[in-house]
């Protein structure tokens, strides 16, 4: 038989997105959003979106922003949140009170000279650093006397003796020896509460079954498994994320200049694509590359995240994008694409012809971002300029009487497809040439450059009148 499920973790399983915003979250950041949001997705739970700002010197409304706003547009919407910790310093200061009643802070007078001193004692004794319980109370101790006028810290009293340990669901067992930690500080003198005491209150009060953070804060951990104990509750399971790493192989950040996740989107990838490929940063289903975001949350599970660091590759990232995008119908890429259109003085009017969709259909398989599809389309609703070496290279002299007859022969022909078609092979016949000789000279004269699709499909939807007057300006 298997043992019973604590019964803490029983319950509906709710996982929370924690950042700070004190610089705009790139992709390594984004992904520890991912995972919580797709295990409480797969589980039918709930996702929390917490923004930890107090670090108030260095928290921005514009990095909120990117947070928001990138979660939103992966569709990584929060089932309960934004809470800010700003807002809850008055619930901080509460719990605090009852940790000092039930006897597990105490104050420390010990001033930032002394602590220094004691600092450089310890190294130069080639011993850790670390606080050494001058001011912890303890049965038969004679304490210091109180110095006047200084406010003192809180400090939380560290079990001494013994280990903690948890069951990471990435890393396997973790353990830490109690005499490693020393008793953290978690309100500053003024009364602030610290950050790995916000953390545990807000875990508890939120009712966080499962915290799923990147690896940099397992070193937090064991103390905040005690703060847990101190306050009666068991802590949640745990699951701690390698690092993603950046091109070089250094650890992705804003310093090593990861881009905000929101340049994402502007640069035209697709969320799913997005999504897919932050999921297989760090998880993995077999040997699935390509996957929607259905199946994505189908699939997920923490049992399959990996334990090495992941690293970021932007043309696979192209190419995950290009793989969603192909698969993409016209109608779905017309939505799409339409605003990066508009953003390049397309007028929105412009684009309800009804050519937009057959045009995404015809040009999807070469773009991966949408980006790249509306610098294919564009041409269609705006003025060419064909690449002038290629205009050197295909527009000659000798193919001009050959241009000036398709011009004609397209002014009169009916204008679909086959027609189209036609017309071009009636020129080549009477001009004794190959299909592309006259088919390249077309192309770039009419869309700017030689490297298209097919020639007839280009110009049926480019317009009559348009081909007519691009075919003869030379
Ligand atoms: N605010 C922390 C960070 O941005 C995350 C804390 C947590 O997930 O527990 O690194």
């Amino acid at each position: 038989m298997t043992a019973a499920p604590n019964p803490s973790h029983a319950a509906r399983v709710r996982t929370r997105f924690a950042p700070s915003p004190t610089g705009f979250i790139h992709l390594g950041n984004i992904r520890s959003a991912l995972y919580p949001w797709a295990f409480a997705r797969a589980s039918q739970g709930d996702f929390i979106l917490r923004i930890e700002d107090t670090d108030q010197e260095r928290s921005t409304q514009a990095a909120v922003d990117v947070i928001l706003e990138g979660m939103q547009w992966l569709g990584m919407e929060p089932d309960e949140g934004p809470f800010y910790q700003m807002q809850r310093m008055d619930r901080y200061k509460q719990v605090l009170a009852q940790l000092q009643a039930s006897g597990h802070v105490y104050p420390c007078y010990m001033s930032v000279a002394e602590l220094d001193a004691l600092r450089e004692r310890q190294m130069a004794a080639k011993e850790k650093p670390r606080y050494d319980g001058t001011w912890r109370p303890e049965p038969g101790k004679q304490l210091p006397p109180i110095p006047e006028g200084v406010q003192p810290v809180l400090r939380f009293k560290t079990p001494q003796g013994g280990t903690v340990a948890w069951d990471d669901k990435v890393k396997g067992r973790v353990e830490f020896s109690n005499d490693e930690l020393d008793d953290l500080v978690i309100a500053r003198p003024d009364g602030t509460p610290t950050y790995n005491f916000c953390v545990v209150v807000d875990d508890i009060d939120m009712d966080i079954t499962h915290v799923i953070r990147g690896d940099d804060h397992v070193n937090n951990t064991p103390r905040q498994i005690h703060i847990f104990r101190a306050l009666g509750k068991e802590p949640p399971v745990y699951a701690h994320l390698p690092t993603v790493l950046n091109e070089q192989g250094e650890k992705m950040s804003k310093r090593h200049g990861a881009k905000p996740v929101t340049w994402y989107r502007d640069a035209g990838f697709l969320p799913d694509a997005m999504v897919n490929y932050l999921a297989r940063l760090g998880w993995s289903h077999g040997d699935d590359e390509i996957f929607s975001r259905a199946q994505f949350l189908a699939w997920f599970d923490l049992d399959h995240l990996g334990r090495s660091a992941a690293q970021f590759d932007e043309a696979k990232l192209r190419w995950v994008n290009a793989q969603h995008l192909k698969a993409l119908s016209g109608d779905v890429l017309a939505t799409l694409v339409q605003p990066f259109l508009v953003q390049r003085g397309i007028a929105a009017t412009d684009l309800t012809d009804g050519r937009l969709p057959p045009l995404c259909e015809l040009f999807k398989d070469r773009c991966d971002t949408l980006v790249a599809l509306a610098d294919w389309v564009r041409v269609f609703y705006a003025e060419v300029t064909p690449q002038e070496a290629e205009r050197a290279q295909h527009v000659t002299p000798a193919i001009a009487p050959a241009l000036d007859a398709l011009a004609e022969a397209l002014a009169t022909c009916a204008w679909d497809k086959a027609s189209i078609g036609a017309a071009l092979k009636q020129v080549l016949a009477a001009h004794g040439l190959k299909m592309p000789q006259l088919a390249m000279p077309a192309r770039v004269l009419v869309v700017g450059t030689a490297q298209t699709p097919s020639v007839d499909a280009v110009l049926e939807l480019m317009g009559r009148e348009k081909v007519v007057a691009r075919l003869k300006s030379r």
